[in-house]
């Protein structure tokens, strides 16, 4: 893993937020400036938000789409999985 890697796996979560619109950080802003990997990524996470919940079905809703923002960006990370609490009914 490169140092460039690293500093990209910092900005992991702080790319799902903003594909979420959860948040924005200033600090991702400066780093998508000088880093087209993580660009392209904040475009896929966000072509996948848009893709679960603009289909022709009943929207999954905000919380079920996070949580599958969530599983993955834990599968393009390699990062521990956290066991998934059961949705609530
Ligand atoms: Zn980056």
């Amino acid at each position: 893993m490169t140092a460039l890697d690293n500093t990209c796996a910092a900005y992991e979560a702080a790319l799902v937020a903003q594909a979420l619109s959860a948040s924005t950080s200033a600090d991702l802003a400066a780093h998508l400036t000088d880093c087209p990997a993580c660009r392209r990524k904040l475009a896929a996470y966000r072509q996948m938000r848009e893709g679960l919940l603009c289909g022709p079905f009943v929207s999954p809703g905000e919380n079920l789409v996070a949580r599958l923002m969530r599983m993955a960006r834990h599968r393009l990370t390699g990062s521990p999985k956290k066991p998934l609490r059961p949705l609530p009914h």
